[in-house]
Formats: C-alpha cells, structure tokens, sequence
C-alpha cells in the first residue's frame, strides 16, 4: 500500500513540507527516507476498514474485480467491528473488557456480526438491517474463487460501500466522541509499538470514505469517481499536480 507522506525536517527549512511516496502494510506504519534522505517515520491513522477501502478502490480503479470484492468484503467485517466497539464505549465498556470479549470471537466473523446487531440495539433501541445479498456474493468470491465481471463487482463494492456508510451514520449520529476517542486509541498503541522513534508524523490516506471527515460521500459512484481522479493524479507521480488537486478541493470545502 502506498500513501504520500510529508517530511517533518523539509517542513522546517520550506514553507510548504516535501511530499513524498511510501509503503505502509497492517500496522499502518511508515518508515522512509524522503527524497532529500531524511528518515521519516509516520502513522497512517485511518481506520482499518477505511484502509481496506481503499485498496479495494485501488483495484476496482485497476479491473481487478476478485480483489476488489475481496477487500470491500474484508473493509464491512472491519466496519462492524470497529462499529461494535464505539457502540460499546458508548455504553460504558471499558477497551479492556472490550478486548477480552473480543479475543472469544475475532476469528469468527458470525460471532462478530451477532455482537454488532446488539450493541446497535442496546444504543439506538433499533434494529439495524443488513443487506441480504451480500454475504452469498463474497462467498463464492471468498470461498468458490469467483472472478466476477466488471459490473457485478462494482454492484457489490456499491452494496457494501452503502452498508459501510449506513453503520457510519448511526455512529456519527449516536457516538461521535467515542468515534474520536476509540481511532485515537488505536493510534496510541502504533504510536507506541514504535518505542525508540522520537519524532513521529501523521498521515491521513484520500480514502474513498472517512468517518471522521464532512461532507460524506453522496454515492458509492460519486466517491469512486473523485478517488479515480485522485489516483489519476498519483499515477502521474506528480506532486505538483497533486498540490493543486488538494488546494482545489481546500477551496470546494471552504466554499460549500
Ligand atoms: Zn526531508
């Protein structure tokens, strides 16, 4: 996974940081030189779904339709987990009672499911329901091996996109400080893990969705094609171009 990092050390001697490429993996966390050779160490503080999100958007970009069904699939298990835990802090539970709750079911996803439909009863005093043909599609994707065709993978990543953002709302609706405190959490342990680094910078990804982030996305389609646009502009590998597309987007927020 790839995401544009800025150089602390370049910030301090220019008026606006270098930006520069690097790979992070699953524990969201890059160690790089940047251009100029200083050593840049960073936390991608996204959310784990958002980053499957991504990557799933990355290969829809690409054609790459068992890949993208894979991660879109893999980003709504995420989601409910992650959901599942704000919903409970929400009701009191402490991270460490959560944890040891958790560690019974985090290898099974029907476990993990069953948990998130309480605990969005016991906050909303609803019933959240799910899409019904998602599971059989991711299936025979996961487990059969299916290659779907184009527009059969873009009809799901657009199921799973709506199911994601539906769960997003009732947090952002119900939960809105325990969405910051539970990512800040999270960021605090990588920040952690990292024992020995003394200056650490933040990267926020262009995901194709961010809970944290106003406005949300008004479709599956519209978001798919602002991100198509952004990855255009990374294909090109220019940071100039890059620069603009952020300003322009700067100046559309300050203007909406
Ligand atoms: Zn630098």
């Amino acid at each position: 996974m790839k995401t544009i990092v800025p150089c602390p050390t370049c910030g301090e001697s220019e008026d606006t940081p270098t930006l520069f490429f690097a790979d992070y993996y699953d524990d969201h966390t890059i160690r790089a030189q940047c251009p100029l050779g200083h050593p840049v160490v960073a936390i991608v503080q996204n959310p784990k779904f958002e980053t499957l999100l991504e990557t799933g958007s990355d290969s829809l970009v690409l054609g790459q339709t068992l890949q993208a069904s894979a991660a879109f699939s893999s980003a709504r298990e995420r989601a409910f987990e992650f959901a599942t835990q704000v919903l409970l802090r929400r009701l009191g539970i402490s991270r460490d009672v959560y944890r040891a709750m958790f560690k019974d079911m985090s290898s099974q996803s029907e476990r993990q499911l069953g948990a998130f439909l309480t605990a969005h009863l016991a906050v909303t005093k609803t019933a959240f329901t799910l899409n019904q043909s998602i599971p059989k599609f991711r299936n025979n994707v996961i487990h059969k091996g299916k290659i779907p065709p184009p527009d059969e993978a873009l009809s799901f990543c657009s199921s799973v996109f709506d199911e994601i953002r539906l769960v997003c709302e009732v947090l952002r609706a119900h939960c809105r400080e325990q969405i910051g405190a539970v990512i800040l959490e999270k960021n605090s342990d990588r920040v952690r893990d990292l024992k020995g680094s003394t200056r650490i910078a933040t990267v926020s990804l262009f995901s194709i969705y961010s809970i944290t982030s106003d406005p949300t996305p008004d479709s599956f389609e519209s978001a798919l094609e602002k991100y198509r646009e952004w990855k255009q502009l990374f294909s090109e590998n220019s940071v100039s171009s890059l620069m603009y597309f952020l300003q322009k987007n700067h100046k559309k927020q300050e203007n909406s």
